[in-house]
């Protein structure tokens, strides 16, 4: 398949199509951010790979870390991280306090701020320097020591941050954390404001193309097991409450964040990444989203 004629064909016609998405605005530091920038990657199980537009940028990541970070956490303490928190989607949006009074302070799955929360807490309570090693983890995944937080971005949501604030002292307030607020706070904005280019977040994403492998290397990050229940995980939860309508009209697993960016995984075979700043009313970027399905539309090949 030449995904190369086909990602160009489609990154110029919407390139020229009106794009009538929104910068988010409540971390101030992401609202100077181009919203005119508009980047592909593709990296391929195989070994191919191509860009095309801004895809060398790099961009704040933002929520899809939060895979990431669950792929650490799901390493290191296995099954064991369900009775802290679900994998069901939640239907409302990424940031809701409302399910947790119900829930009895269980998030209702890992890629919602409050399970992203979870997830840091027991980071915490494991890892010796979480911090320092969650890079770590990132930068091994993605061989890609250059790998940094930026501290302007969590300074500037740290600020701004009042719904995070209380979402992580109403889960404590169930005592499902363990931490200190402040501090299970700070390493998830910190998480939260990791920068990398489409280039490096389609490499980084490969593994969970290729059954937990870095492919290439044989490094076997997760099991086959793990990793069929995170795509589960992304497919189902990865596009706030557009999960559903991201499976209709796309049809991969995958996660987006508030920065702009998406990743999709076709598992045997590529992760993509786009980035384009304007974000639909659902939080997710309209113009990647548009990307996508014209993408499996086009290339006829998608998990479905
Ligand atoms: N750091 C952002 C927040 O907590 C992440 C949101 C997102 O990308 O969905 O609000």
């Amino acid at each position: 398949m030449d995904y190369k004629v086909i990602i160009d064909e489609i990154h110029k016609n919407l390139r020229e199509t009106d794009n009538p998405g929104k910068v988010a605005e409540y971390i101030p530091e992401l609202a100077k951010v181009d919203p005119d920038k508009f980047g592909v990657h593709i990296s391929e199980v195989n070994g191919g790979a191509y860009g095309t537009g801004n895809y060398r940028d790099k961009f704040s990541i933002q929520s899809i870390v939060k895979v990431l970070s669950l792929a650490l956490t799901y390493k290191l303490r296995g099954e064991s991280i369900w009775s802290r928190l679900g994998y069901e989607p939640s239907g409302t949006a990424f940031n809701s306090l409302v399910q947790l009074e119900s829930d009895r302070g269980i998030p209702k799955n890992p890629l919602i701020n409050a399970g992203a929360l979870v997830i840091c807490d027991i980071l915490i309570s494991i890892l010796d320097d979480p911090e320092q090693d969650f890079l770590d983890f990132v930068r091994e995944v993605s061989d890609n020591e250059s790998i940094e937080y930026s501290m302007n971005i969590a300074a500037s949501e740290r600020v701004a941050g009042y719904l995070n604030i209380a979402l992580c002292n109403f889960i404590k307030s169930f005592g499902n954390i363990e931490n200190d607020t402040d501090q299970v706070l700070d390493f998830y904005f910190k998480s939260c404001s990791i920068e990398l280019s489409c280039e490096e977040l389609s490499k980084t994403f490969l593994f969970f193309a290729n059954g937990g492998q870095k492919p290439g290397t044989g490094g076997q990050v997760l099991t086959v097991s793990q990793v069929k229940r995170i795509n589960a995980i992304m497919q189902t939860c990865g596009f706030y409450d557009e999960s559903g309508d991201f499976a209709f009209r796309v049809g991969l697993p995958g996660k987006s964040g508030i920065g702009g960016g998406i990743v999709d995984v076709h598992p045997g075979k590529y992760s993509i990444a786009v980035w384009s700043p304007r974000l639909n009313k659902k939080g997710n970027s309209y113009l990647a989203m548009e990307f996508l399905e014209q993408f499996t539309t086009k290339t006829q090949m998608s998990i479905f």
